[in-house]
């Protein structure tokens, strides 16, 4: 089998893809050409003036009734077609095709008057695909055939060895017998197609050649963001070891082993334990957020969300019943089919968004989760009447320790890591996230906040 990938683009799916995607174009071009090619033969009498022979009207339907069979196999085949080097592959595919399309033209083209014919264009229109897909060489080498074979045809047509078939009524008088005028034409025919090919393939290579440096410095980037999350994982461990030794000392220190502690003392030390607390919770988020970073493929389970959302509300048990907060779920699923995703990451969006849903709702209040679904699809809203978040921040608090203006002067406590890393599981999982505030159960004093989920069946 002859090798007509080029050297540049081994294992380089990228430029596999573009060849399949321009055989198929190539495929349902050509139908558009049948359908061209009938309208030719039906309308050209009326609307042109031109009379076909009888032979010409045979030929030239015989001819579109093979390109429309063989149009219809290529459609099929092209299906089954695999990318296996040293097979046959896209691209002997496409060579096959350009080889058959040009039989089928340079009959079109002589049963049509050769050099009075207006379809010798398709010829360059050939050259310039052909050059996109095919490498150098071959697309010479075709190209050299089609000047040759083309013509060879003028001549013979000239010298009157073949008959010349003219379109009635087409031309004034015919000029295929005038000598200059054919090396004329066929001089120029020759240059066009070399100039076109000679352009063609030149743009095309330097076009591979830049998208795939795009492609390789894509994944040195990629590379590079896993190194830097490695650092930061290694840095944030080596820094929670001496914390949970200052953690612990304050334990000690707080249940009075070593001694009796002033009051003064015991109430600054209690806030600096409170604060080393809060310290684990960020370590714990950045962390959290760095290992999502670095996961390449996400679990594929079977999440039953409505248990999901059931366990965490229980989890949240105390502080919904401290807050005095009313909690409603409202499932209105229909089709109601199982969620596949990672169950561990989903846990995680629905933890970090009640939790902020029961956090920022100051005390009493009540949140609203729904859940929606249609085939493809599944829905969940979790509203609550809470503080609300101002227009200029919505778009914002995704961002990493990105933190609401309105939550500032309040002290709530928080780093504005967790919906960062909620916007980055709904991505992985190739769903959306939006908020809205107010919300639909908010009031005046207190706006709330509505944040819509939406991730794939
Ligand atoms: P954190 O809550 O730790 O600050 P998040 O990333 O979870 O960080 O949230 C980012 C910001 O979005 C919060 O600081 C807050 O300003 C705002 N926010 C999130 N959820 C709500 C909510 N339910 N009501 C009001 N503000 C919210």
């Amino acid at each position: 089998m002859i090798n007509l990938v080029p050297s540049w683009a081994h294992n380089y799916d990228a430029f596999w893809d573009a060849i399949k995607k321009r055989n198929l174009w190539f495929i349902k071009l050509r139908y558009g050409a049948v359908v061209l090619l009938s309208l030719f033969l039906i309308s050209s009498d009326f609307m042109l003036g031109v009379k076909f022979t009888n032979q010409q009207v045979f030929a030239l339907t015989a001819i579109n009734l093979s390109i429309l069979l063989y149009n219809i196999s290529f459609h099929i085949y092209r299906r089954k077609l695999k990318t296996i080097p040293g097979q046959f592959n896209p691209l002997h595919f496409s060579l096959l095709q350009m080889i058959l399309d040009l039989c089928a033209l340079y009959l079109l083209v002589y049963f049509t008057g050769t050099i009075e014919s207006p379809l010798y264009m398709l010829f360059i229109f050939h050259v310039i695909i052909g050059s996109l897909i095919l490498p150098g060489s071959v697309i010479y080498l075709l190209s050299v055939l089609i000047i040759a074979a083309f013509s060879s045809l003028v001549i013979l047509e000239y010298s009157g060895i073949i008959i010349h078939h003219t379109l009635t009524g087409f031309l004034v008088y015919p000029i295929y017998f005038d000598l200059n005028y054919c090396i004329a034409f066929c001089v120029i025919f020759a240059f066009s197609i070399i100039v076109s090919v000679l352009l063609a393939n030149k743009i095309a290579h330097q076009l591979y050649r830049m998208e795939q440096e795009l492609v390789e410095s894509l994944k040195k980037i990629n590379e590079a963001e896993r190194d830097k999350q490695k650092y930061i994982i290694s840095v944030i461990h080596e820094i929670k070891s001496p914390l949970a030794a200052v953690h612990s000392y304050l334990e000690i220190v707080l249940d009075k082993i070593i001694g009796p502690l002033n009051e003064k003392v015991e109430e600054k030390l209690r806030r600096a334990k409170l604060r080393s607390v809060e310290a684990f919770g960020l370590i714990d988020n950045i962390l959290k957020i760095s290992k999502l970073r670095l996961l390449d493929d996400i679990k594929k389970e079977d999440v039953k969300i409505d248990e999901v959302i059931g366990s965490l509300v229980e989890k949240f048990n105390d502080s919904i019943k401290n807050k005095n907060i009313k909690i409603d779920i409202i499932d209105s699923r229909e089709s109601r089919k199982i969620l596949k995703a990672d169950k561990f990451l989903i846990q995680m969006i629905f933890s970090n968004i009640i939790g902020n849903a029961i956090k920022y709702i100051g005390e009493e209040g009540k949140i609203i989760i729904t859940l929606n679904d249609n085939d493809k699809m599944l829905e969940i809203n979790v509203s609550d009447n809470g503080i609300g978040i101002p227009d200029s921040d919505k778009e914002k608090i995704f961002e990493d320790f990105y933190r609401a203006s309105n939550i500032k002067s309040l002290g709530y406590e928080g780093a504005g890591l967790g919906l960062s890393a909620v916007k980055q599981i709904v991505n992985r999982h190739n769903g959306k996230i939006e908020v809205e505030s107010p919300s639909d159960i908010g009031t005046e004093k207190k706006p709330g906040s509505s944040f819509k989920i939406i991730l794939p069946y």
